[in-house]
């Protein structure tokens, strides 16, 4: 064996492509241990909101780490945990009123999926059946895949995963999907899972608020609960708190993780509403909810949470997200004026168009030749095969969104 042991999430290794080594974080912008900086055009994977290494998380998190690292969940709490719970029902929908920790993106789904099926069970109801979203992405866990888009990323596991009602994505005419999400709530399910307004991993398709809205109107009509997966769109990354806002909607189980932290250290909550913390409630310890991990509401990661509330409470962060919308919208409008560049869209701080291909084949190695450009010229970009996307931390400065833009703009043309 040669080189690093590691073995890399999403990752070929036997492309034997470079793997940067990567010494400090600071604001938009990563080091390398050469020193090289790499300006971070996706926010390190859709984590880092407020930038790499905010001041406040970093002192929460190292004044927690001289009190208390960590220590079972389990019919115990800790200060740091109970803040950041107060805190949250101080900013999200009042009907959200019960908040489970764990430890990621994926669990938090894991999480959401078990209070659903435990709410119906537990009110001795037989509904089983999940519905998710065309195209939804939920994690890498089993679960998660589950409720996912299958593809060649999941074929080999396709045996384990239990099957889903998918409702077809809404195009033009959204006339279909709700048809079909009216006759499977019908046919009776427990619960509706979805990406509001943005679906990431499937390559940042959009939808608009007023479908989100008639799919919650729909799911409330048979019973059906809502599962809001804001993994990706909380925390500010489309325009508000919460993508659901835009559309009016108060799910009854909402996801949240990536910029809980700020994107610093690995924290989820599932939210719930009063009703499906109510069915789990009894003298009978067979009702209780059957889920944990062993880092549940870890301190430390409860205290980067805790100062990521405090950045939202006191700082003006929702005014750096509009002003950074502001100047993507400035910087889409100039890409898409190129001939290959394909249905540009934005929400809050994303932006993403298609490439078009302009010879047969070229599509298929498009995204690493890209990502391996922008690498050599210090962005750090990510495409999803023919998808660009731009979807930096919201302090990064005009001139590193110039040299982004202006960096992919330089790629898409030297590789088409
Ligand atoms: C990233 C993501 C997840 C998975 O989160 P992890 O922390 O990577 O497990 C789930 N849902 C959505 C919408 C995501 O974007």
């Amino acid at each position: 064996m040669s080189g690093s042991p590691i073995w890399h999430p999403f990752t070929q290794h036997g492309l034997g492509e470079p793997i940067p080594l990567v010494a400090r974080g600071e604001g938009a912008a990563l080091f390398t241990a050469d020193g090289e900086r790499v300006i971070d055009a996706i926010s390190s994977w859709w984590v880092t909101t407020h930038g790499h290494c905010h001041p406040r998380i970093m002192a929460a998190i190292a004044s927690q780490a001289e009190k208390l690292d960590q220590v079972i969940f389990a019919g115990w709490t800790h200060e740091p945990a109970e803040e950041v719970a107060r805190g949250l029902l101080g900013i999200m929908p009042p009907a959200l009123t019960r908040v489970f920790f764990s430890d990621s993106g994926s669990t938090s789904v894991e999480v959401a999926l078990k209070m659903a099926l435990g709410f119906w069970r537990n009110r001795g109801e037989e509904r089983h059946r999940i519905l998710v979203l065309e195209h939804g992405y939920h994690g890498d866990t089993v679960g998660g895949m589950s409720v996912g888009a299958r593809g060649v990323f999941n074929q080999a596991y396709a045996p384990l995963l239990f099957d889903v009602g998918t409702i077809p994505f809404p195009g033009d005419d959204p006339q279909p999907s709700y048809d079909a999400l009216e006759a499977a709530c019908a046919a009776g399910a427990a619960a509706f899972i979805l990406e509001p307004l943005v679906l990431g991993a499937a390559g940042m398709l959009m939808y608009p608020p007023a479908v989100l809205a008639e799919f919650a109107a729909i799911c409330r009509r048979h019973g059906v609960l809502l599962i809001a997966d804001e993994v990706m769109t909380g925390w500010g990354r489309t325009g508000t708190l919460l993508a659901c806002e835009q559309a009016g909607v108060v799910p009854d189980i909402l996801c949240l993780s990536k910029g809980l932290t700020g994107g610093a250290v690995p924290l989820a909550v599932t939210l719930a509403s009063e009703p499906i913390y109510q069915a789990h409630l009894s003298p009978d310890r067979a009702r209780m909810f059957f889920h944990s991990s062993s880092y549940t509401a870890n301190p430390l990661a409860c205290a980067a949470a805790a100062a990521n509330l405090t950045i939202w409470r006191e700082e003006p962060v929702l005014e750096r997200v509009a002003l950074l919308a502001d100047r993507q919208a400035g910087q889409l409008a100039r890409m898409a004026a190129s001939s290959i560049v394909e249905n540009p869209r934005q929400l809050g701080t994303i932006t993403a168009f298609e490439v078009r291909a302009p010879v047969s084949g070229y599509l298929s190695d498009f995204a690493p030749r890209l990502m391996a450009f922008c690498r050599e010229r210090g962005v750090l970009l990510r495409p999803l095969g023919n998808t660009v996307y731009v979807m930096p931390p919201y302090c990064v400065g005009e001139a590193d969104l110039d040299t982004i833009y202006s960096t992919i703009e330089a790629g898409i043309a030297s590789l088409s």
